[in-house]
């Protein structure tokens, strides 16, 4: 039993502090609820906490790279292409926090305040009905218990708040959103875009939206944040607050109101389930430094720890009514685990446009919604894939990392040499959930805090094989008949896990035998404990899923508050 007193009795608890729990508090707190954010990591506080936010590459030590040593002692989070000299305060390292791989997985994290939302690469595409009656119509995984229309105006009230720049593309497969307006693309993307438009029915190169503010309205401006600048450092945290993280836009809007508190160095154990109530009554933490265990308790609980640690610690909240997990009478939890492909690229060459480059930097570049099997199964493996799409000439940043000195000024202040268009494109492909990829608790190995090693048994499929072939055949025709040269393309082979998009193991659906959530995130069987993270995924899309867990989240922390005023909670 922890240490415990009234004054560790809240309204709701928030369990994670990054991209979903930061909306989850934003939300309680608004309304007047008393909020505790548990968060395992340090606190990193905007712009004081970026410390290499306003450096000039001549000033790291590595020349922009991540030391050998580091990379040799640090396998796993060396893979991720965001993990460099100026970011890596910001990811955990390998030794930090083991987990048991059963099968490979490369699992990249961010454990501080504002989580992975200080490193995200901010695509944010909203979902569509291809995408939530995808398990109904191809018949895999169970059916969503939402449709497009239950989520759209969440997915508004989120865009608003965050900022996404975009264009109205007035696609089926990609809905629109409340966008601010979007940056150009390059003479090169805009003629592959009409080069595709003119010469595919169904295919389209639109804009990639991002959560950037191209266009400040009051609403940003409140929030202290301004216009994205175009630096292109996001992941080192934006001093302008020109992105969304949690760090600059939710969490210091909830402590705004007086209601949140906000607790750092919280390692949360488990959830406490009261047999008599029949219902969660708070949270056993470990406090990181001191190792001392305490209770919190509240009337409601979020789970918005990152899809693994969320089944980690729903696995983990055993009781005499919950043997295996807070919930899981079916024995699905941490089951129909699921990721996102991204294992093939291509890249080639565009002989044309000599006559333009590119002036200044832009956050983000084009994309290709999906175009595989969405009116109809037309291919021998289900779902299909969006693939995003850039081009680029000569720049004067372009190979500095790793020169020093006079090397590094000469290249920086040269006049750049243009040479031919560089054009290139990474598949996002769509995983099917499986029974058989799944997440368990590690029987004997524990962390420093007695917590169970998280075992990861989770592998790509037959269906990835032959998306993963298709992205490379379709797309190698599109880059031909466009004229493009040198075309080379690469199949990773990595493990999952380097997409960063994990989800499921905690699924909604509409049915307590076969899935763990209903219609509102809530446990089937415990149903003043929500889970809105990527845990809670029935299915993966193939866009990036982000935007779709702050939606759900802010949708689910609003129904619990209406619950709670009518004494349901
Ligand atoms: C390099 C990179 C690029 C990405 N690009 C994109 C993109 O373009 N688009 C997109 O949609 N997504 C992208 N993602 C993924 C995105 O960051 C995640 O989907 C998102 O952050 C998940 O939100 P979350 O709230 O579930 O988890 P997180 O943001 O990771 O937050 C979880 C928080 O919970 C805390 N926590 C964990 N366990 C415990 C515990 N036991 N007790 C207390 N606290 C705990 C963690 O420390 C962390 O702060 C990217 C990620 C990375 C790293």
């Amino acid at each position: 039993m922890g240490v415990t007193n009234d004054k560790m009795k809240y309204d709701a608890i928030v369990i994670g502090s990054g991209m979903s729990g930061g909306w989850a508090a934003k939300e309680f707190c608004d309304k007047g609820f008393k909020t505790l954010l548990l968060e395992r990591g340090r606190d990193v506080k905007h712009i004081k906490d970026y410390p290499t936010t306003n450096m000039y590459p001549w000033e790291f030590k590595h020349g922009g790279q991540v030391p050998q040593k580091i990379q040799d002692e640090n396998p796993i989070v060396s893979k991720c292409y965001a993990f460099r000299e100026d970011t890596m305060h910001f990811f955990v390292k390998d030794d930090e926090h083991p987990y048991v791989q059963e099968k490979p997985f490369d699992w990249i994290r961010g454990y501080q305040v504002g989580g992975k939302s200080i490193m995200w690469a901010r695509q944010t595409q909203r979902w569509s009905d291809f995408d939530y009656e995808g398990p109904a119509r191809d018949g895999f995984a169970v059916d969503w218990p939402i449709r497009y229309k239950d989520i759209a105006p969440w997915y508004s009230y989120v865009e608003k708040f965050v900022g996404i720049s975009g264009n109205k593309d007035g696609l089926a497969v990609l809905p629109d959103g409340d966008f601010l307006p979007a940056w150009e693309l390059t003479c090169v993307e805009n003629y592959f875009k009409d080069f595709i438009g003119k010469n595919y029915k169904d295919r389209h190169v639109i804009y990639a939206r991002c959560a950037h503010i191209s266009q400040p309205q009051p609403i940003h401006i409140e929030q202290g944040r301004g216009q994205c600048q175009s630096r292109t450092l996001c992941q080192r945290g934006c001093p302008f607050g020109g992105y969304f993280n949690a760090n600059s836009s939710t969490i210091p809007w909830a402590l705004k109101t007086g209601n949140l508190t906000l607790r750092p160095f919280s390692v949360v154990h488990s959830i406490i389930y009261d047999e008599k109530k029949g219902k969660a009554t708070g949270v056993r933490v470990i406090d990181a430094n001191t190792k001392e265990a305490i209770e919190f308790t509240a009337p409601v609980i979020f789970v918005n720890a990152s899809a693994l640690n969320s089944n980690l610690i729903l696995l983990n909240s055993t009781s005499s009514r919950f043997p295996n997990g807070l919930g899981n009478d079916n024995g699905l939890m941490g089951k129909y685990f699921a990721f996102h492909n991204y294992r093939a690229r291509i890249s080639g060459t565009y002989d044309g446009f000599k006559e333009f480059t590119t002036d200044g930097k832009r956050p983000t570049s084009a994309y290709m919604p999906r175009f595989r099997n969405v009116e109809k199964q037309e291919t021998d493996f289900l779902r299909g894939y969006a693939a995003g799409f850039a081009s680029f000439r000569g720049y004067a940043n372009e190979g500095i990392d790793g020169l020093f000195g006079e090397e590094l000024k000469n290249k920086l202040t040269a006049k750049p040499e243009l040479g031919v268009w560089g054009v290139g494109s990474h598949m996002m492909g769509e995983t099917i959930p499986k029974e058989t990829n799944f997440v368990t608790l590690d029987k004997d190995k524990k962390d420093a805090w007695g917590i169970p090693l998280l075992k990861m048994s989770v592998e790509y499929d037959d269906n990835d094989e032959k998306m993963t072939k298709d992205f490379i055949e379709q797309m190698t025709e599109m880059y031909t008949k466009a004229g493009f040269t040198d075309i080379k393309t690469t199949d990773s082979n990595n493990a999952p896990g380097l997409d960063i998009h994990e989800m499921g193991g905690v699924r909604m659906g509409h049915d307590p035998k076969t899935s763990l959530l209903n219609k509102w995130n809530q446990l089937h069987a415990c149903t003043n404990v929500f889970v809105t993270d990527g845990a809670c995924m029935t299915s993966t899309s193939t866009q990036n899923p982000s935007l779709t867990y702050m939606a759900l989240t802010a949708r689910a922390a609003n129904h619990a508050m209406e619950e709670m005023k009518k004494g349901n909670l």
